[in-house]
């Protein structure tokens, strides 16, 4: 535990690659749980219609349970709606349900539609300071396989992004287009976000292709990628259907070790220096 370093102020990741099935959700849930498990508290905003990490984290998200869909679209603020994960008092979840399939559509014609998120978050920071609760350290946003509006609001909420990358053959494809979304967010809406982590996943590490993905990605973001390797795993996989993650249901399995080992290195390397020298508006 010690070896987690608590940031000076809350750090802010969107979790993102437009591509489904990379390790998304399970990166989002296990990083956050080892957070939590050393000591930090985290926050994971569901931000998928399908309720992967709610499940995951064993947060009730039946329809009509409150929800990002009304912190979002129902003027609900984050703490009408967050639940304490049954695994651990300090891991926080905002659950998405099936309620959330319609505010791509819906956040069309709202005000400020893509910044909603952002300032639903902001409000939430600020007011668990004034009232003397734990400072969030980590927020983790769990986007759907898209870069449509959900996932412009997790930009626009986030100074960080975790792209999640499976080592397999078609690995770097639709990366570009992600990277020219993320070049779009910045000039337009978020001066500050910052591809700050990658992360490998999903990696039969015994494979010449696995290897050779691998240093393909560290060839291309050599700061960027975590040298942690997430192995396949059938724990992992197993885990979310016992509404827990692979953190509590099995520490002890190399797929547990490795999501410990890839949270402890994010706590321990430092925030982009925009995130610390600027706000999210880009103000000094
Ligand atoms: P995404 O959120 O990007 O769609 P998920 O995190 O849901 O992807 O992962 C897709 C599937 O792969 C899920 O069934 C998940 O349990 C499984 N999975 C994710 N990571 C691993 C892993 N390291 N080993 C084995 N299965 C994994
Ligand atoms: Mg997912």
């Amino acid at each position: 535990g010690s070896s987690f370093v608590r940031p000076e102020q809350t750090r802010v990741f969107t979790v993102a690659n437009q591509k489904g099935g990379v390790g998304k959700t399970t990166t989002a849930v296990n990083i956050a749980a080892a957070m939590a498990r050393a000591g930090l508290t985290v926050l994971v905003i569901d931000n998928d219609p399908q309720g992967n990490a709610s499940t995951a984290l064993g947060i009730e998200h039946g329809s009509g349970t409150p929800s990002t869909y009304d912190v979002l679209l129902g003027g609900s603020t984050i703490a009408d709606v967050v639940q304490v994960s049954p695994s651990s008092d300090n891991l926080l979840c905002v659950p998405s349900t099936i309620d959330l399939s319609g505010a791509e559509i819906e956040l069309v014609t709202v005000d400020s539609r893509e910044t909603r998120l952002r300032e639903a978050l902001r409000a939430y920071l600020v007011d668990r300071s004034r009232s003397g609760l734990p400072r969030v350290d980590y927020v983790f946003i769990d986007c759907p396989p898209s870069l449509g509006l959900l996932t412009v609001n997790a930009f626009s909420a986030a100074a960080e992004v975790l792209i999640p990358i499976q080592t397999e053959y078609y690995a770097l494809e639709g990366l570009s287009q992600l990277l020219k979304n993320i070049e779009l967010i910045r000039a337009h809406l978020n001066p500050a976000l910052t591809v700050s982590t990658i992360l490998l996943t999903m990696s039969d590490i015994r494979t010449n292709l696995a290897r050779e993905v691998a240093s393909e990605v560290r060839e291309h973001f050599a700061e960027q990628t975590l040298r942690t390797v997430i192995p396949r795993s059938v724990r992992i996989s197993e885990a979310p259907s016992y509404g827990q993650t692979v953190i509590s249901y099995d520490p002890s399995s190399s797929g547990a070790l490795a999501y410990a080992e890839a949270a402890r290195e994010i706590t321990r390397r430092e925030a982009p220096s925009s995130t610390t020298t600027t706000n999210r508006d880009g103000q000094a």
